[in-house]
């Protein structure tokens, strides 16, 4: 039997790779906890817990234990017309969770999905009430995923260059910090006065895919409040920092305004299940309430609120706020701040932060010197046995909260070492 990198190339296409010139993919073959073992045994430690979704851990007995028993009970069921226990267990429980507006839970399947739904509910609930709006407002190199709506929400544009004559209308502002907080509220202001603004979408205070670039919440909490002056729904897409990230449980709990519309997926289901969710405050909902029937939300996904997928959210609800747990998100925040404080006046390091259990290190090494610094840096990890995806320059961790104090501290040395040989 070939190996499986091997077997891989006849029929596979990869996300996010140029197959002429990327290496072949890696054949994982299990993974326990924080750790991954490849198809030769080599093993690795999940430093961005699976694109920051395995939080609990791969192969979570608990987890798994909820989903094979929802699978023997009701495997699915269509969610049009039919419900099912785990499917209001969740809502009657994450709802709680969530900033205290939100009030109704609509299921996608995808992070991306989750966007698109949210676009699509905000674009609505404008039209439902004959209000012409047809803009929307987001950050500067956001991401909000791949789908059409999605993409046009996000602004990292290498990513959407051939697609750019067909995507929605979007006014991007920079994100909001210490120094600029009056000129970002001046060009919101100038935009939400300009344009027919139907929706602000943002990635609360952390942007993943930026390469996790923070900003202020007193910012952000000025710009949401200009939006809710002037009708424009606030979407906060929580889909990577939901769920303990930042610190609190969701980021949006840092500011007063609150989001109308938030997009959740990801961690959301410990990643064990393509799921998402986006859900909306009750005013949003009464807007699609009519004896007309076109005025509803004429959107479904397949697989929406899927049960198994709701078992998996309902287990990771029981773990989020678990002692053990809780006891892993300060360990890790603390371990994190003493390792900023360790690297950042280091003549390689440009900028090192950390907010929660995120944690990120902007590189200061010459690009020309080492040419691709990113993919050298990349395969540089996983010779050490530890996966970390830098984005660009910028060198991140974001853990599962399982990761033992021995593991972590391997994570902190290879980074460590990259500062000597780079
Ligand atoms: C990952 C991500 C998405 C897209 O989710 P997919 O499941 O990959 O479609 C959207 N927004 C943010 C902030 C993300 O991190």
């Amino acid at each position: 039997m070939k190996n499986l990198s091997e077997r891989d190339k006849k029929h596979l296409w990869h996300p996010l790779t140029q197959h002429k010139t990327a290496a072949a993919p890696l054949g994982m073959v299990k993974a326990k906890g924080a750790v991954f073992w490849d198809e030769e045994g080599k093993e690795y430690i999940d430093g961005i817990a699976s694109w920051y979704t395995s939080m609990y851990g791969h192969g979570n007995p608990y987890i798994i234990d909820k989903m094979t028993a929802q699978m023997k009970q009701l495997d699915f069921v269509l969610f049009s017309g039919f419900t099912h226990e785990p499917a209001v267990q969740l809502s009657e429980r994450l709802v709680p969770l969530l900033p205290n507006n939100q009030a109704k839970i609509f299921f996608n399947d995808n992070g991306s999905t989750a966007v698109e739904a949210g676009i699509k509910m905000a674009l609505q609930y404008h039209h439902n009430h004959c209000d012409k709006r047809d803009t929307l407002i987001a950050f500067e190199d956001g991401f909000h995923g791949d789908t059409f709506g999605a993409m046009s929400a996000s602004g990292l544009s290498s990513y959407n260059g051939p697609f750019e004559d067909f995507l929605l209308k979007v006014e991007r502002i920079p994100v909001p910090q210490a120094d600029n907080l009056d000129v970002v509220v001046s060009q919101l202001q100038h935009i939400v006065d300009t344009y027919d603004c139907a929706a602000f979408i943002y990635e609360p205070l952390a942007q993943g895919a930026a390469g996790m670039k923070f900003h202020s919440a007193t910012g952000l909490d000025a710009l949401l409040a200009i939006c809710k002056k002037a009708g424009v729904l606030c979407i906060a897409d929580e889909i990577m920092t939901g769920f303990g990230k930042t610190g609190k449980n969701f980021a949006s709990a840092n500011m007063d305004q609150q989001p109308d519309i938030m997009c959740l997926s990801k961690a959301l289901t410990a990643g064990m299940f393509p799921l998402s969710i986006t859900s909306c405050s009750q005013e949003v909902y009464d807007r699609f309430l009519s004896d007309e029937v076109s005025k509803g939300f004429f959107h479904a996904h397949t697989f929406s609120a899927h049960p198994v997928g709701c078992a998996a959210v309902l287990a990771g609800l029981d773990l989020l706020e678990s002692p053990e747990i809780m006891e892993r998100r300060k360990y890790i925040k603390e371990a994190h701040e003493r390792f900023v404080a360790e690297v950042k006046d280091h003549p390689k390091v440009e900028n090192a932060r950390c907010m929660g259990i995120i944690l990120a290190i902007d590189l200061n090494i010459e690009m020309e010197r080492y040419g691709n610094l990113r993919d050298k840096l990349y395969q540089f990890f996983m010779e050490k046995g530890v996966v970390l995806r830098p984005l660009g320059n910028t060198v991140y961790v974001l853990p599962p909260f399982v990761i033992t104090n021995e593991q972590l501290n391997k994570v902190y040395n290879a980074i460590k070492s990259a500062l000597v040989v780079f």
